[in-house]
C-alpha cells in the first residue's frame, strides 16, 4: 500500500494511473477502522483496479469539540487493517493540508428539505461539514466510483446530491450495514460504550427490526409505538425514531410499499444511529 499525505502527490499518482486506463475506487473514512469500513474496501476492490481509502477526522462536521478531540485515531492499526484488506492507496492528510487555516464551509442549505431533518436537525451544520470535506476529497482524488455505507443513510442522500450537482461522472455505491453478532451496527464510536451499555446497545437495532418485521398497512404504526416502548426507554435518550420516504426523508403518515426506518439515540456518552430499509 502506498501512503500519501500531500494532495498534490496523490493527484499526480492518480493522473498517471488514469493514463493507464485504471478504474479508481474511493472509500472516504475517518479511521478507527472496523469491518464496516473494510466491507466498503472489499466492494471497491471487486469493481475497481485501484482502491484509495482516505483517513481524515474532519473537524467541520463535528458539533462538539469534545467529540472531535476524543475521536479515536489508531492509525498504526488502521494501516495494518488496510494492508490486510489489500487496499492500494491510503490518503492521510493533516488538517492544514485540507483546510490551510480556512474553515469556511460549503453550504448544503439548498439540497432539499431532507438535509434539515433528523441528523440535520440534531446536528446543525453537520452536513455542511460533510459536503465541504467530500467536495475537497473528490476534487483531489477524482475517482470513478465511490463507496459509502448505508449506516449513514442521510449522508448518502447528501453525497448523492453533491455528485449529481458537481461530479456527475462519479458512480455512487450504497453498501450494506455491517453488524456485530447481536445486531449492533458497527461504529468507531462503539468502543466508548461501557459493558452495561454495550449489553443493551443492540436494542436500537431490535426496535428497527420490529418495525421491519411488521412492515404492512395494518400493523406498521402500532409496531413503531410498541418498538419505542419496548426497547428505547431509559437509559436510552431517544432523539428520533421514525419511518420516512427513502428519497425525501419526509415522515410517512400513510403506508408505502418502500420506506426507511431511522433512529438516533444516546446511551451514556455515546450517540448511536442506525436504520433499516423497509419493503413489502
Ligand atoms: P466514518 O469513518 O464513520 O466516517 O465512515 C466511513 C464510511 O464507512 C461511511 O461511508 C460510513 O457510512 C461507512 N460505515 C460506517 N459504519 C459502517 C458499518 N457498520 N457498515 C457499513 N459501512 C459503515
Amino acid at each position: 500500500m502506498i501512503l500519501f499525505q500531500k494532495s498534490k502527490d496523490l493527484q499526480a499518482f492518480i493522473e498517471k494511473k488514469k493514463t493507464e486506463n485504471l478504474q479508481i475506487g474511493f472509500v472516504p473514512t475517518m479511521g478507527a477502522l472496523h469491518q464496516g469500513h473494510l466491507s466498503l474496501i472489499r466492494a471497491a476492490k471487486q469493481d475497481c483496479d485501484l482502491v484509495v481509502c482516505s483517513i481524515f477526522v474532519n473537524p467541520t462536521q463535528f458539533n462538539q469539540i469534545s467529540d472531535l478531540e476524543n475521536y479515536p485515531r489508531p492509525i498504526e492499526n488502521d494501516i495494518k487493517l488496510l494492508i490486510e484488506a489489500q487496499c492500494d492507496v491510503l490518503f492521510h492528510p493533516d488538517v492544514n493540508e485540507l483546510y490551510g487555516g480556512n474553515f469556511a464551509k460549503d453550504s448544503s442549505e439548498d439540497y432539499g428539505r431532507f438535509v434539515h431533518v433528523l441528523e440535520g436537525e440534531s446536528r446543525p451544520g453537520h452536513f455542511d461539514g460533510v459536503v465541504t470535506i467530500v467536495n475537497k476529497l473528490f476534487s483531489i482524488c477524482k475517482p470513478h466510483q465511490v463507496y459509502f455505507g448505508q449506516k449513514d443513510y442521510q449522508q448518502c442522500l447528501v453525497v448523492k446530491t453533491l455528485i449529481a450537482r458537481e461530479f456527475p461522472a462519479i458512480q455512487f455505491h450504497l453498501c450494506p450495514i455491517e453488524r456485530e453478532a447481536d445486531g449492533l451496527a458497527m461504529s468507531s464510536r462503539n468502543i466508548r460504550l461501557n459493558s452495561q451499555e454495550r449489553n443493551i446497545a443492540n436494542h436500537l437495532y431490535k426496535a428497527l427490526e420490529l418495525v421491519q418485521n411488521n412492515w404492512n398497512k395494518e400493523h406498521w404504526q402500532d409496531a413503531l409505538t410498541h418498538a419505542k416502548e419496548m426497547y428505547l426507554g431509559a437509559p436510552f435518550k431517544l432523539e428520533y425514531f421514525c419511518v420516512c420516504d427513502q428519497e425525501s426523508l419526509e415522515e410517512l403518515t400513510d403506508f408505502k410499499a418502500e420506506a426507511v426506518v431511522l433512529a438516533a439515540a444516546t446511551l451514556g456518552n455515546t450517540r448511536l444511529i442506525d436504520n433499516l430499509l423497509l419493503r413489502i
